[in-house]
């Protein structure tokens, strides 16, 4: 298959309608369904189980009976290594059906779908299951006559929740290192986009994960979410999405002290110095803003300027923009598609408004396109102070707020002065300016000369209200989805 409209059909036609718990689909109890949407249309693609509490305390009864099972407890860990490598093939074998599924379901480009999001989940798999079988305690030098060990053991049962911007790659980024540290998961995927998660448990199951071990919930965030939040055997929840979300997660599981990581939104600074290479700057900041429409929690959404190339970069900003037309997401060779939701684009057009309001000089887009489903123009806002609510707020859409800064303390000062801790770009080619502005950002990744590079060996994840925990990485892995057992044993007893 080679992308197109075609295609879409084909996958929209198989798609999974149900929950997905012990390797079989289940409707909701009560048969309640919600609608899942495709933005770039407006039409309804599917009706969905809508799980409450008794589907979520199904899944989590599966997962915990496959904690105590010797098919998925007792599965040595080659064996897990070998499925998520299975997992892996599966997911890149079936690259053109998962990729038409997120873009129906999200809006977002054919391109990102089929070239950056299938095929990230695939190496995250493939990461994790390389990972799976070299995890392991220490011994420890003690006083005493005492043999003294540690074993890294699952948390056991993970609840994941995941929002509607990369379903299936932020799916990846909990379940592979999840399952590869031998818990047993819940996943609950955002409203907005429940059909790659869907399809995901069944590819699982017939990668040879036994039932029990990887669950799919879809539901909406205050019903199945909660539910999973405050459910007793649940022993940790692995949440990505927004920050008011996040705050409400934490409140919900410290009831039962279950363990939590969070990685929520972001306002991230993108620093652009004189000394730059000013072009590759403005490609970088172009795509670090308007890659997936904006609604990225990495987005460089604060584009910072230095003021002697401030005119002209704004200048070059603005037109890179006006040549994003947004357009029919599964056209190849579009590249900024529909926003995921109306909702999302009241919201986006609302801020618009905001920054309108609060005097942004608006130098690109700002309108709603003239066409059905949800699209919006790339927007260039030039001339925003770091106090205007779009240079304070998530906006999760394409729009840049471009702000003027003097010098370096001036750049840092105000890149600092966000309640978030994201992430956050810097562009120069002065290598001591560079690792020195680095150290001084409070963000939880700093990209030099670049933005958005990602890999499933980098940790990911958030200083300040942009959350604790992290994704990705050896270190953060194990921390996140083990827990450590201390054993002593008397030598001279
Ligand atoms: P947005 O507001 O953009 O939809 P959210 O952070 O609310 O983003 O959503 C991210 C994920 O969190 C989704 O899967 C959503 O269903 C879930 N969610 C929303 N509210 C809650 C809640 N109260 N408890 C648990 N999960 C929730």
């Amino acid at each position: 298959m080679g992308g197109g409209e075609a295609d879409g059909a084909a996958a929209l036609a198989g798609v999974r309608t149900q929950a997905w718990i012990c390797n079989a689909w289940v409707d909701a109890r009560d048969g309640q369904t919600f609608a899942t949407t495709n933005p770039a249309t407006g039409e309804t693609i599917a009706e969905i189980a809508r799980c409450g509490e008794a589907e979520v305390d199904g899944a989590v009864r599966a997962a915990q009976a496959a904690m105590a099972s010797p098919a998925w407890r007792g599965m040595d860990p080659h064996a897990r290594s070998t499925r998520l490598f299975r997992l892996a093939d599966l997911i890149e074998q079936n690259a053109d059906e998962l990729a038409a599924l997120e873009t129906a379901d999200n809006g977002k480009t054919w391109f990102e779908s089929r070239r950056i999001d299938v095929p990230s989940a695939v190496a995250t798999f493939r990461y994790f299951a390389g990972m799976a079988d070299k995890v392991f305690g220490r011994t420890i030098p003690v006083s005493g006559p005492w043999l003294n060990y540690t074993l890294r053991e699952p948390v056991g049962v993970v609840g994941c929740i995941t929002p509607w911007n990369f379903p299936l790659n932020l799916a990846s980024w909990k379940v592979a290192p999840a399952l590869a540290c031998g818990n047993a998961v819940v996943l609950k995927p955002a409203e907005q986009t429940p059909l790659t998660a869907l399809r995901l448990g069944e590819l699982a199951a017939e990668a040879g994960f036994p039932g029990g071990a990887f669950q799919v919930v879809p539901g909406l965030g205050p019903e199945a979410g909660t539910a999973l939040v405050t459910h007793p055997g649940v022993d940790a929840i692995s949440f990505t999405g927004s920050t008011e979300t996040g705050k409400r997660i934490a409140r919900g599981a410290s009831a039962n002290l279950t363990k939590v990581s969070l990685e929520l939104g972001g306002k991230s600074p993108n620093i652009i110095f004189a000394d730059a290479d000013v072009k590759a700057a403005i490609r970088g900041a172009t795509m670090g803003i308007f890659y997936g429409k904006g609604e990225v929690c990495a987005a460089g959404s604060r584009i910072l300027v230095e003021r002697s190339i401030y005119d002209d970069v704004v200048a070059a900003l603005a037109e890179r923009a006006a040549g994003m037309t947004p357009g029919d997401p599964m056209e190849k060779t579009t590249r900024l598609g529909a926003i995921v939701s109306e909702t999302q684009l009241e919201r986006v057009l609302g801020y618009i408004e905001a920054g309108k309001r609060d005097g942004a000089r608006l130098v690109a887009g700002g309108n709603r396109v003239d066409r059905p489903g949800n699209f919006v123009e790339a927007t260039v806002f030039a001339d925003v102070t770091n106090d205007m609510t779009i240079a304070r707020e998530e906006i999760f859409g394409p729009v840049a707020a471009v702000i003027p800064f003097e010098d370096t303390a001036d750049a840092v000062r105000i890149a600092n002065d966000t309640l978030y801790g994201l992430a956050s770009g810097v562009w120069t080619r002065d290598i001591g300016k560079a690792h020195t502005v680095a150290a001084a950002l409070q963000a939880g990744t700093v990209w030099i000369n670049g933005y958005n590079g990602y890999d499933p060996g980098s940790p990911f994840g958030g200083y300040k209200e942009s959350g604790y925990g992290r994704d990705l990485g050896v270190d953060a892995t194990i921390e996140k989805y083990t827990q450590v057992k201390s054993v002593w044993v008397a030598l001279d007893g």
